[in-house]
């Protein structure tokens, strides 16, 4: 038996989520912009589909932009709003993920400017600095709602206002937010947001960019007329149908989903910190999402205790999947202030709904056991 807790890097699809694929895989396979009734069958669905997501935030279906992922919305969002213009200054912060963090040092490769701003140690945007730093020529703000390593929530909102406030375009990318934490177009005032299907147990390849009505926003894909002229490229319709069918279900049973997420995540972290020498939680300890953990175990190698939970049949993440290839130590991490040794040392475990307890202390006891080892072989 394999015990799935790496959540972050992706999610398992349910079966009623392949099952409303698979229509749009077999007989229903025509393409939405050709003009007979098969066409106009698969036409149809995708815009069932968008008014569901649409009814997940509470906006207008004319704001929901399919794309293949998380990744594509971001470069979308960042890279076609800043290069409408030959020149200008963005804000972003230090903890993005790499589909923002990477277009940021594209654009700066091209001679626009990136301010990056600073987090605290519990991984909180500093909104002081976030406000010094907008200029006359600042054109938006892209920070994320909450973070895909150290689970730390954004304070969106308030970000949001200062945006505003400047005129300034506010992204924020809510791959791992969206129906996670409570997310209001209203409120937060964000004028575009990234999410990817295969985080909320939908396909992989899959995704959308929420773009407030208004919002100036240059394609990103060339190409025929599909999503209203400003993403070409024949619809992922099963896809798309897949992603539909995960968010409603996401948004569901979201309350007790997420309670029962924070109750076996809130035992398991009091149980490691307790029972295990020198754990350290990086993240903030509350403003933090119900399925993330994440701990440096001193004098541990991550990836090494990876290994061995491995093949303890456990799937765990070193930091973050993104990085765990490279050497470098995680840009997050460095962030909120880990010493390299520290940040080589985090293990992130993110879980989902269908963990028990009998699983969490599975779990905490090959830790234990595995982290104890290491320690004596190298302290
Ligand atoms: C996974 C992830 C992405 C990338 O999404 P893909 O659909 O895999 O391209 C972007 N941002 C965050 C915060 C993520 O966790």
């Amino acid at each position: 038996m394999m015990i799935y807790m790496d959540n972050a890097a992706t999610t398992r699809m349910r079966r009623e989520v392949v099952e409303a694929m698979l229509p749009y895989m077999t007989a229903e396979y025509g393409n939405p912009s050709a003009g007979y009734e098969l066409a106009a069958r698969a036409k149809k669905a995708i815009e069932q589909a968008r008014e569901e997501i649409a009814d997940t935030l509470g906006c207008e279906a004319e704001e929901i932009f399919f794309t293949s992922g998380g990744t594509e919305s971001d470069n979308w969002a960042i890279k076609s709003t800043m290069m409408a213009k030959n020149r200008g200054h963005m804000i972003t912060s230090k903890i993005e993920h790499h589909a923002v963090f990477h277009s940021c040092r594209f654009l700066e490769q091209k001679g626009y400017q990136v301010s990056y701003i600073d987090v605290d140690a519990d991984g909180l945007i500093s909104l002081e600095q976030l406000e010094n730093a907008i200029r006359p020529d600042t054109r938006m703000i892209s920070v994320m709602a909450a973070n895909n390593e150290i689970g730390t929530v954004e304070p969106i909102a308030e970000i949001g206002k200062i945006a505003r406030k400047h005129h300034v375009l506010f992204h924020t990318d809510a791959v791992q937010a969206y129906s996670n934490i409570d997310l209001n177009i209203e409120r937060d005032e964000f004028d575009m947001l990234s999410v990817s299907a295969h985080k909320i147990n939908g396909p992989k390849g899959v995704g959308f960019l929420y773009v407030r009505k208004g919002t100036k926003l240059p394609p990103f894909m060339c190409g025929g007329a599909q999503e209203h002229g400003v993403r070409a490229g024949t619809e992922n319709v099963s896809g798309i149908m897949g992603m539909a069918k995960a968010a409603k279900l996401a948004f569901q049973n979201r309350k007790m989903r997420l309670s029962h997420e924070y109750e076996i995540r809130n035992y398991m972290i009091s149980r490691i910190q307790r029972e295990i020498p020198y754990a350290k939680l990086n993240g903030h300890p509350t403003k933090r999402l119900a399925n993330n953990m994440n701990f440096s175990f001193g004098n541990v190698d991550g990836g090494t205790l990876i290994a061995m939970l491995d093949h303890q049949n456990i799937c765990a993440a070193s930091g973050s999947a993104c990085t765990s290839a490279s050497k470098e130590a995680s840009h997050v991490l460095k962030a909120i202030g880990l010493s390299d040794e520290m940040a080589h040392a985090a293990v992130r475990l993110t879980i989902n709904e269908n963990i028990t307890f009998q699983e969490a202390d599975y779990v905490i006891n090959c830790l234990k056991y595995d982290v104890m080892r290491l320690q004596s072989e190298l302290g």
